[in-house]
């Protein structure tokens, strides 16, 4: 494990955040990136699911010139033209008609605390509900919609009025048959942080039908599967419904910090003025990255790129050793080990100059940049390979080490 112990711990000490000292990260062109005794790593994690567009692509490289040189920020007592545009281009991708609108913040934990005081807008006394396995951020509200005890337990007592279920269609019923009173279902169409988890068959079609009969909102959480990550420009639109609103970060700018809600119908009346703001939410140089990077997306037909890369690489790593399945969509892929071994198979792929990401015990996550051809493909199944033949190699020796001839 040279690459991870060549990495000193004492050198990141100055830093509160806690985990980064997998290795000290210099720079990036498309798909690679460098570190600072200049190895070289295919990365297929992409800022977790961020990078859209790689690393220093020209088009986000020349828009933050341009609109650096231009109008960088200014307060939110002023529009600017790149901050309208977005807001347009957003409704116009999510359907969201005349109706839509848009509120711009900086990430995707942002967004979420935006769309839990939507909820509390819509229905003061009702509650918010959000899925097992979820994950919405750790700010504090965010952080009571993301039930994990290891997340949560420090920061007790939680927000109030919120709850949990299964996300299983049985627990849905359930939860709308118990006469609770449900301001909003919060949810995401693929679980990103629990292993690439899609929501079951179906899913999506019963929340819409049943938070619209108990007059309670359905809140996506686009953060990692929105903007064209999933194939889709938004994981929704596979399955026919509308949200009343979604939120979006990661990739929406590409690596340029920005969230986003997008509310449908009567949801876009809720908020009013001074309800909510952001000083630096939607300033007009993210906004500008943001409209460039949709812009190239679609001039590239990057969507496509995303749902046929996506193919190939579920494809290529279905008959891989300790390989039990895939799952998730376009370019958010889980990959199902046979053991709980994706610490392993993490640390093996950095050895051999791969970024990947081990989610939970026994599934990896992959989210390339959607620029992604044949030969980040062949390269990543190649390193793929053979970080999973290590793993092999070392669990038979330990075997053999167990239970001698
Ligand atoms: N929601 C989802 C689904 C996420 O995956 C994440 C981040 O991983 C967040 C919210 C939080 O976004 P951010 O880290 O930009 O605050």
């Amino acid at each position: 494990m040279t690459r991870e112990t060549n990495w000193q711990d004492d050198a990141t000490r100055d830093l509160m955040s806690l985990g980064g000292r997998l290795a000290l990260l210099e720079r990036g062109h498309g798909s690679h990136v460098w570190d600072a005794d200049g190895r070289r790593y295919l990365d297929f994690l992409g800022g977790i699911a961020v990078n859209a567009l790689g690393h220093a692509h020209p088009v986000f490289v020349d828009t933050v010139a341009r609109q650096a040189a231009t109008l960088s920020h200014v307060s939110n007592y002023f529009a600017t033209p790149q901050q309208l545009e977005l807001a347009a281009r957003l409704k116009q991708l999510a359907g969201a008609g005349e109706r839509g609108r848009v509120f711009l913040a900086n990430s995707g934990t942002e967004a979420n605390e935006t769309a839990i005081k939507l909820a509390r807008l819509h229905d003061r006394d009702g509650l918010i509900v959000s899925l097992e396995g979820a994950f919405h951020g750790r700010s504090t509200g965010a952080l009571a919609l993301t039930p994990k005890a290891a997340y949560q337990d420090p920061f007790r007592p939680l927000m109030p009025g919120v709850a949990h279920i299964a996300p299983t269609l049985e627990a849905l019923e359930q939860l709308f048959a118990g006469g609770e009173r449900i301001a909003a279902l919060v949810v995401e169409p693929i679980q990103g942080e629990a292993g690439v988890l899609p929501l079951p068959d179906g899913y999506l079609r019963r929340a819409r039908e049943l938070t619209t009969e108990h007059g309670a909102l359905l809140i996506l959480d686009e953060v990692q599967t929105g903007m064209g990550r999933t194939g889709e420009w938004f994981a929704f639109q596979r399955e026919g419904i509308v949200p009343d609103a979604m939120t979006l970060a990661k990739g929406i700018a590409a690596g340029f910090p920005l969230g986003a809600v997008v509310t449908f119908g009567d949801a876009s009346d809720l908020f009013y003025p001074g309800t909510h703001n952001s000083t630096f939410g939607g300033n007009p140089l993210a906004s500008a990255v943001a409209n460039a990077v949709i812009q190239e997306i679609q001039d590239r037909d990057l969507l496509a790129n995303v749902a046929l890369r996506g193919r190939q690489l579920r494809e290529g790593v279905a008959s891989l050793p300790l390989v039990a399945g895939t799952r998730g969509a376009g370019l958010l892929i889980g990959i199902r080990l046979t053991a709980p071994v994706a610490a392993d198979v993490r640390a093996a792929a950095h050895e051999r100059g791969l970024i990947v990401n081990a989610p939970t015990d026994d599934a990896m996550r992959i989210a390339p940049a959607y620029t992604i051809g044949d030969a980040e493909v062949a390269e990543f199944l190649e390193l793929f390979a053979a970080a999973l033949d290590d793993v092999a190699a070392r669990r038979a020796d330990a075997h053999t080490e167990e239970n001698p001839a």
